[in-house]
């Protein structure tokens, strides 16, 4: 299960997204009538920023959100009062379930197989509306009216509030237990946006706020996405070598800095396997992030990994990383090949200093935490240094 803290943070930023535009749109009367009447416009423009970014970063589920939303608004401007209304009916089913189709189903190049079926999978669905549209059929328009509950969700139909609580549900068992939090938790607040904007269509501007608010919530997400591709890195999840020289920069006057590497790596990797090797990254990426004493663990390339403590003193922090060393050196890990499976432990060697004032830039220091992490080597392993 996801931590309470990560799953607020995730759905903490598009909820914030939310909330404004819901402010401004419930104040609508109060507020200068031009800042509604280019609603449409940015979020046409938004809409083609997201495609444009999204296609660069390969994160195609993102076009096939947006493009639905863009048909439908031109459908709202450009059809009949009454094939906009049927509009209204289909697409209130429709995109919530299309939401979630393009949720679960992963991420692949938009020219691939399966980016072409999805392709499609939108030119089907655009068909079949538009074939209700012009040619309505008593069936489906005896199963919109269909009644479920007592009261009524007027202008929504019953169906299409069974559909989006259905998705609902669906979406935030995935918020806890599935781990692309980031992803699951933007899709619940572009489904809670979309069916509260039809909901609130009589509203001024609600369906309009509502389209730029899933926009705006996408492009809030692509930035923090670039972020993250630039920042983090991809095996363990904490942050990288451009994030430790970013901070290195940004560090006071008096700081220690731990460099530490993993014993013997080159052999594990041989005698388990590369996966196996990765598996380990990872397990020891997550023991060193949890650093106490405000220290900040960092992958600084391979097996290698630093540790910066902002504003301490090497003594104080001894201690800090000698407790990784032995939380480490003393966690089981378990290799399963084939039928046998065989626990095993490995250690991690680090050299710690603090920053002197010989030290003219903070490459400087690293290099000395380097040395002292070759006499933890040298010393025969499982040894932190302090130089
Ligand atoms: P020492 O105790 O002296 O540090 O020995 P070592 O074998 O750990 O030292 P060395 O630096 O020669 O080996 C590092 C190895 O780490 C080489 C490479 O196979 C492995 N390695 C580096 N990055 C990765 C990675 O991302 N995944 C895996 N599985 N292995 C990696
Ligand atoms: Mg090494
Ligand atoms: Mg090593």
């Amino acid at each position: 299960m996801n931590s309470l803290k990560l799953i607020s943070i995730n759905i903490g930023i598009p909820l914030f997204i939310y909330l404004v535009f819901a402010l401004l749109t419930f104040n609508s009367a109060k507020l200068p009538n031009f800042l509604f009447i280019i609603v449409p416009y940015l979020f046409y423009a938004l809409s083609i920023m997201i495609i444009w970014v999204s296609w660069h970063f390969n994160r195609n589920r993102f076009i096939f959100v947006i493009t639905p939303l863009i048909l439908i608004h031109l459908g709202f401007d450009y059809l009949s009062a009454a094939k906009a209304t049927l509009l209204f009916h289909y697409a209130s089913i429709i995109y919530p379930l299309h939401l979630l189709i393009f949720l679960v189903l992963k991420e692949r190049g938009l020219f691939s197989v399966w980016g072409i079926l999805k392709i499609a999978f939108v030119v089907f669905e655009t068909a079949v509306v538009l074939y209700l549209l012009y040619y309505p059929s008593e069936q489906v328009q005896n199963f919109l009216n269909l009644k479920i509950f007592a009261i009524s969700f007027y202008p929504l139909k019953d169906i299409a509030i069974a559909v989006f609580l259905f998705i609902f549900f669906v979406m935030s068992a995935l918020i806890l237990f599935n781990r692309y939090l980031i992803y699951n938790s933007t899709f619940l607040m572009i489904l809670i946006s979309y069916i509260s904007g039809f909901y609130f269509l009589k509203m001024s501007y609600a369906v309009d706020m509502a389209f730029l608010t899933i926009a705006m919530i996408i492009f809030i997400l692509l930035i923090r996405e670039t972020y993250r591709l630039a920042f983090y890195d991809e095996l363990t999840s904490m942050p990288g070598r451009r994030a430790l020289v970013e901070d290195m920069a940004k560090l006071g006057r008096k700081y220690s800095l731990a460099m530490i590497d993993i014993d013997h790596f080159k052999k594990f990797n041989d005698t388990y396997g590369h996966d196996t090797g990765d598996e380990v990254l990872k397990m020891v990426a997550s023991k060193l992030s949890a650093v106490g004493g405000g220290g900040k663990a960092y992958r600084y390339g391979g097996e290698e990994f630093t540790i910066l403590f902002a504003s301490k003193d090497a003594d104080e922090c001894f201690g800090y990383v000698d407790i990784l060393r032995q939380n480490i050196a003393t966690t089981p890990f378990v290799v399963r090949n084939r039928k046998k499976s065989k626990t095993i432990y490995v250690n991690i060697s680090a050299g710690l200093v603090q920053n002197g004032s010989k030290d003219k830039e903070p490459f400087a220091v690293m290099k000395r935490a380097d040395n002292a992490l070759y006499k933890a080597k040298e010393a025969g392993r499982n040894k932190v240094i302090k130089a």
